[in-house]
């Protein structure tokens, strides 16, 4: 009997496959990166689990693309509920695997469930078309289910991209198998159970956990596994893409990001220095999205700088179950390494390290929130996703220079952009290359608007209905009465 749910228990550690939980022996140990210790062992499939979960994929797609619409949205919504009864548990074992703290962890859970709710609702409008035709025949266009999707989820967002990836799959109609990181699978194995006890029924979702190259390689390479759904790094993405593109399947790929964010000249330079500081503290930005070189007007750039380092200095660094934490660790050693190395180049370039810069000492993976102004265009933390809390801070006097600096990178994935003044929105809006421009604020992401990236960051979208019609495909039917 799994534990999944009840208080403030890390759950139990199990793959789904066919609706049975399932051990093995060989196992990968899950670590607090608040304090390197373990929390549980993680099964690791081989290659007959992936075969059984293949398997269980595919009697489950038969049952489940025959399933009323109405019965599977209503299957979603019961989840979507028990996610809302559950989600301080859920959210309490994704800050003990992931680090954030808690008062993001739950409304991520919270998000998870709304992702559910709205593709379960949308996929009773995922319609076709009616093609007018001469008369005694008919073009019928139909959107149907594109089969079984191989999804794979990352470690920054444990619970709500796992959850975009399994609510879309199931609304359409479609089965799914998930391997979901190894370095944070309890919310996926939550939301599995919360599926479960909605009634979804055996084969539908699979969950599989171990080595990364090894399932994705067989599961994209399977004639029965009909899409590919990656969110994670550019170059994972780009190997998956190319498998996926060996294999004619299609993919959707939501990469990383290097996030602009223009500061016009009307902008509230305290206001939005110290927001910078904060802003980092979001899961300590580790996310794609993650706004990352403030491009500031010259009229305010000291100011901003100022008010960004001050705040920096004095967030509160600590583990994410201490209600008084405003930034947690980074979600594993590899992070620290990596931002630590941005940081130590960008020194070395000149760059001016005005807050934070130093990997504090002790137990678990901490990083303060970093603020960097000057810093040449050579240094590779302008080039290079940070994904970690580091505030980069560059000048512009001319908003086409602006929008040149932020289009400057192979990334697009989200952008920001501060103004008081249409006619630069207007300018914005056309100018900047990105999958999702924010004005005036910092919400990239929303389950009824699509989400997604252009060059390196990406192609298709996930999230409204652009998200949901991409687990579909279109077959057109000409049918003549005789
Ligand atoms: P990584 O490139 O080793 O792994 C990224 C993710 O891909 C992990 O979840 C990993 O399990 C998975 N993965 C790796 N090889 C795979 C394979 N062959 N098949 C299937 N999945 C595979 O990097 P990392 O150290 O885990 O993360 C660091 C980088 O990843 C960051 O710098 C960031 O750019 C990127 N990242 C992006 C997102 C995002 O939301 N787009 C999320 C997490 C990480």
């Amino acid at each position: 009997m799994m534990t999944v749910y009840p208080d403030t228990a890390y759950p139990d550690l199990a793959l789904l496959i066919d609706g049975e939980w399932r051990r093995t022996a060989a196992s990968l140990p899950v670590l607090n990166p608040s304090d390197g210790s373990t929390l549980g062992a993680l099964p690791v499939a081989g290659a007959g689990e992936i075969a059984a979960a293949i398997a269980a994929a595919e009697r489950g797609f038969t049952l489940w693309r025959s399933t009323p619409p109405a019965e599977r949205a209503r299957i979603l919504l019961r989840a979507a509920a028990l996610l809302r009864e559950r989600a301080d548990a859920i959210a309490h074992a994704s800050t003990l695997e992931q680090g954030k703290p808690l008062a993001q962890s739950l409304p991520e859970v919270l998000r998870a469930a709304g992702l559910f709710e709205w593709d379960a609702n949308e996929a009773l409008r995922l319609y076709g078309r009616v093609v007018p035709a001469e008369p005694g025949m008919r073009h019928l266009v139909l959107r149907e289910p594109v089969g079984i999707v191989a999804a794979f989820s990352p470690w920054n967002f444990p619970v709500s991209s796992p959850a975009r990836k399994i609510a879309g799959a199931l609304a359409a109609g479609c089965a799914i198998i998930l391997k979901p990181s190894e370095e944070t699978p309890a919310g996926s194995i939550q939301m599995a159970q919360a599926l479960i006890d909605a009634g979804l029924p055996a084969g539908v979702l699979n969950l599989l956990y171990g080595e990364p190259a090894r399932i994705s390689e067989a599961l994209i390479a399977h004639p029965s596994v009909r899409m590919v759904h990656f969110t994670g790094s550019v170059p994972v993405g780009k190997h998956l893409a190319a498998l996926a593109g060996a294999h004619m399947k299609p993919a959707v790929m939501e990469l990383g990001g290097h996030a602009p964010v223009i500061v016009c000249a009307s902008s509230d330079a305290q206001a939005l220095g110290a927001g910078a500081a904060v802003m980092k503290t979001r899961n300590a930005g580790q996310i794609c999205i993650s706004p990352t070189r403030w491009i500031v007007h010259d009229s305010l750039y000291e100011a901003f700088v100022a008010a960004a380092a001050e705040r920096a200095a004095s967030l509160r660094m600590g583990s994410g179950l201490d209600p008084a934490t405003e930034i947690g660790p980074l979600a594993n050693a590899r992070r620290v390494d990596a931002v630590d190395a941005l940081v130590a180049d960008a020194r070395a370039c000149g760059a001016r390290i005005l807050a934070g810069g130093e990997r504090p000492v002790g137990k678990g993976c901490f990083y303060p929130v970093t603020v960097i102004a000057d810093i040449p265009r050579d240094a590779r933390v302008l080039h290079e996703e940070p994904f970690g809390p580091l505030v980069l801070i560059q000048r512009f006097s001319d908003l086409d220079e602006a929008i040149a600096m932020a289009n400057s990178l192979p990334f697009g994935l989200a952008a920001y952009a501060f103004t008081d003044s249409a006619a630069e929105a207007d300018r914005l809006i056309d100018g900047i290359e990105c999958g999702n421009l924010s004005i005036n604020h910092y919400v990239a992401s929303l389950p009824e608007t699509p989400f997604g990236g252009v060059k390196d960051s990406g192609y298709g979208r996930e999230g409204a209905i652009e998200g949901l019609q991409a687990y579909t495909v279109v077959k057109n039917v000409s049918f003549k009465a005789r």
